[in-house]
């Protein structure tokens, strides 16, 4: 029998010219005969509107991580929560195939959860975190509040998609 080798890297990339705030499936990967799913949690437009400042990022990473491994619902899914080097969103990274619907009320959870936070960031002490003092909750709030609403509003589920793109050696980029 022969060999046939399994292509998960699509031949595609996403349009960062076209992508609105939303949430999408970013790839798919098998371990073993497991799927695990990476979404973009995307929550800026590219380069059209100002990033998320790295403190306030820094915080959202903190507070939504913190959220997700302790909801009952989801927690025994999640893999890994995480920013963009972009600072225009975030990467969730979950057990299994669910699709962007499917984590979109999470989402909106998550985020109105860190919209309404108050109190200390957790895990901003020097035991828990490489860079505690690089932290902004009023920031974090808003960009909280203003992701939420958008998601609340008009949710965007289809990346708008390009041809992948090769560098002058051949190789195929990836941003992530
Ligand atoms: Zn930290």
């Amino acid at each position: 029998m022969s060999e046939k080798k399994i292509e998960l890297i699509p031949s595609f990339q996403v349009d960062h010219t076209r992508i609105v705030p939303g949430i999408y499936e970013s790839r798919l990967d098998t371990l073993g005969s497991e799927f695990a799913t990476t979404f973009d949690i995307r929550m800026k437009y590219p380069n059209i509107e100002p990033v998320i400042h790295p403190n306030a990022m820094h915080t959202i990473e903190h507070i939504i991580a913190t959220y997700l491994r302790n909801d009952d619902e989801w927690k025994d899914r999640i893999i890994y929560w995480g920013p963009m080097g972009c600072l225009t969103g975030c990467y969730l990274i979950v057990k299994g195939h669910p699709t962007p619907q499917e984590v979109y009320p999470l989402m909106v959870r998550a985020f109105e959860h860190l919209s309404d936070y108050e109190g200390e960031v957790p895990g901003a002490a020097p035991i828990n975190c490489g860079n505690y003092l690089l932290h902004d909750l009023t920031m974090a709030r808003y960009e909280g509040k203003m992701y939420a609403d958008r998601l609340k509003a008009a949710p965007s589920f289809d990346y708008p998609m390009a041809e992948r793109v090769q560098d002058e050696e051949g190789r195929t980029v990836f941003d992530s």
